[in-house]
C-alpha cells in the first residue's frame, strides 16, 4: 500500500483537503500522486524502528547495588554490581517512586522496621503476603502516575509480568525474573538494550568513578558511557575535606589557590577523558540558582570556614573553570532545570554561561515547568539543547505538552528524549511511553499541516537518536528507511 504523502503548499493543501473530503476522508491526490494523511500505524512502526539514544540515565541507583557516603555505589565505582540478590522491590521502591510514596503518607521501609525487618526487601522474603497487602492501596493510588506506569510497563516489557495485579503469584514471578537478570548485571543490560532498541546509554557518575573500578568495569564500558558530575567539586572548600584529599592524592595536585585549583580540575578532566568520559553534568539547580557569575581569582576564598557569600563565589569560580575545560574539550554540559527548587531552577540565567563557552553545548534536562523559557533559550542560542528526560516519569502529559509546544516553536534538531531512569526496567517503560507520545504528536501535527511521513520519520529519528549523536559525539547517525529528505 502506498502510504506516502508530500509536503504541500497551502493552495495545494486546500485542493487536497477538498479531494480528501470527497473521498470520505480516506485518501486524496496532489500533483498527480495518490496521497494519504500521515498514518498513525506508519508512524508507530517508524518510531519503533528508530534507535533510542538514552543520554541521561541513572541505572543502578538501587538499594541492591549498595551506597556510599557520597551516593549510590554504582556512581562511585566503575563496574559495580549488586551486593545482594536484587528484588522486584528494588525496582519498584527506587529513589523516585519510594520518595513519592512516602510523600503520599506511606513509609514503606518504616513499616518494615516496625515489624522488625531492616527493609521491605527483608520483610518480603519473610512475609510476602503481608507486604502485598500493605502495598495494595498505596500502589493503587499511583496507578495513573508516570512513575508507576514507567516501572510497571518496563517490568512487563522486559520480564513479561504485569505487576498491576496484586497477586502473590505475579509478584513472585517478577521477583524471580529480576533476581535472575541482576545476577549478571551488564549482560542483562545488553540484552535489554537490544529488546528496547536503545543505541547508546550515558550515565552520570562522580569523579571518583574514574579512580576506582571492579572486575566488571570492562563489561560496564561495553554497554554504557560515563558523564562526569562536577557538582561535587563545588563542595570541596572546607578546611577538613576527606573527599578533596582523596582526589588530590589521585591527581597528585593539592588545590589551594587559583593556579593549583586550575591544575587540579584539568587533571581530573584528563583522568575522566582517558576513561571514555563524554561530558559534564551538574545538579546545582536543586540547591541554588543557576546564575553562575564569572569571578576574578582575587575574589575567591579557596578553603576554610566559608560563609554563604564566600561559598557562592567559590562555586561560581569552580563552575566557570569546569565550563572552560568543557569548552576546550568540546564536551557537552548537562544541567538539571526545573522539577525542584522551583523558585531558583529556571534555566534563563544559563544564557550567560552558554554565551561564555560557545564550544560547550548546554543540554537543559527536564525543563518542566519552564517549558517555554527553555524553548526560548534553545531557539535563540546555538549551543543550547533540550532533553525532556524524566518528564514521562513525572507525568507523561508533560512530555506530550513539551513535544507539541517545542516542535511548533523551534527546530527539531534541538530536542532529545532520554529517560533519566534509575533502572533499565523504568527506562524500558519510559521509552515505550516516549515512543508512543512522539508518534501521537507527529501523527497529529503531520495531519494538521499535511507533512509527509518521510519528514515525520526523519524528525522522530533526530529526536530519538541523531540529535544526541551530534551533541555527544558518540554513536552513528541513523537514516530512517524510505526517507525522502
Ligand atoms: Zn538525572
Amino acid at each position: 500500500m502506498d502510504r506516502r504523502c508530500f509536503f504541500v503548499n497551502s493552495a495545494i493543501a486546500g485542493a487536497a483537503a477538498a479531494t480528501f473530503a470527497e473521498n470520505g476522508g480516506d485518501a486524496y491526490a496532489v500533483n498527480g500522486h495518490p496521497l494519504r494523511a500521515s498514518d498513525s500505524e506508519d508512524s508507530k512502526d517508524a518510531i519503533a524502528a528508530a534507535p533510542l539514544f538514552c543520554a541521561h540515565e541513572h541505572w543502578g541507583s538501587l538499594d541492591a547495588l549498595g551506597a556510599t557516603s557520597e551516593g549510590f555505589r554504582a556512581d562511585m565505582i566503575a563496574g559495580a554490581v549488586p551486593v545482594r540478590d536484587a528484588s522486584v522491590w528494588d525496582i519498584v521502591l527506587d529513589p523516585y517512586f519510594n520518595g513519592w510514596l512516602f510523600a503520599a503518607g506511606h513509609d514503606a521501609h518504616g513499616q518494615a522496621r516496625t515489624r522488625g525487618y531492616d527493609s521491605v526487601n527483608d520483610w518480603w522474603r519473610a512475609q510476602p503476603e503481608q507486604v502485598l497487602t500493605f502495598f495494595e492501596t498505596p500502589l493503587r493510588q499511583q496507578h495513573f502516575t508516570g512513575a508507576f506506569q514507567c516501572i510497571r510497563q518496563g517490568i512487563s516489557l522486559l520480564h513479561g509480568v504485569d505487576i498491576l495485579e496484586a497477586s502473590l503469584d505475579v509478584w513472585e514471578k517478577a521477583d524471580a525474573a529480576v533476581k535472575s537478570a541482576y545476577n549478571n548485571l551488564f549482560p542483562w543490560y545488553g540484552r535489554a538494550l537490544t529488546r528496547m532498541n536503545v543505541s547508546e546509554v550515558i550515565r552520570p557518575v562522580h569523579p571518583e568513578f574514574f579512580l576506582d573500578s571492579e572486575a566488571d568495569a570492562e563489561a560496564e564500558r561495553a554497554v554504557m558511557r560515563p558523564i562526569m558530575r562536577v557538582d561535587p567539586l563545588l563542595e570541596l572548600w572546607p578546611a577538613v575535606c576527606p573527599r578533596r584529599d582523596r582526589l588530590a592524592e589521585a591527581t597528585d595536585i593539592e588545590p589551594r589557590d587559583a593556579a593549583s585549583w586550575r591544575a587540579f580540575i584539568t587533571a581530573l578532566f584528563d583522568l575522566a577523558e582517558a576513561k571514555g568520559n563524554v561530558g559534564i553534568k551538574q545538579l546545582q539547580a536543586y540547591t541554588r540558582s543557576l546564575d553562575f557569575v564569572r569571578r576574578a581569582d582575587a575574589e575567591v576564598t579557596f578553603s576554610g570556614d566559608l560563609n554563604d557569600a564566600e561559598k557562592r563565589v567559590f562555586q561560581d569560580w569552580v563552575m566557570h573553570q569546569c565550563c572552560s575545560q568543557a569548552h576546550e574539550r568540546g564536551w557537552p554540559h548537562q544541567i538539571h532545570t526545573g522539577t525542584h527548587n522551583l523558585a531558583q531552577s529556571s534555566p534563563t540565567p544559563l544564557a550567560a554561561l552558554a554565551a561564555c563557552y560557545p564550544r560547550m553545548n548546554l543540554v537543559l534536562l527536564h525543563c518542566w515547568p519552564f517549558l517555554e523559557e527553555a524553548a526560548f533559550m534553545a531557539k535563540h542560542t546555538p549551543n543550547v539543547y533540550l532533553d525532556a528526560c524524566w518528564q514521562t516519569v513525572l507525568n507523561p502529559a508533560f512530555l506530550e505538552q513539551s513535544l507539541s509546544q517545542w516542535l511548533g516553536y523551534m527546530p527539531s534538531s534541538k530536542v532529545m528524549c532520554s529517560q533519566d531512569a534509575t533502572s533499565v526496567e523504568m527506562a524500558a517503560g519510559s521509552a515505550a511511553i516516549t515512543r508512543e507520545l512522539l508518534s501521537r504528536t507527529l501523527t497529529a501535527l503531520g495531519r494538521a499541516w499535511r507533512i509527509s511521513p518521510e519528514s515525520a520519520r526523519a524528525c522522530a529519528a533526530d529526536i530519538l537518536h541523531n540529535n544526541a549523536v551530534a551533541v555527544y559525539g558518540v554513536g552513528t547517525l541513523y537514516e530512517p528507511r524510505g526517507t525522502m529528505l
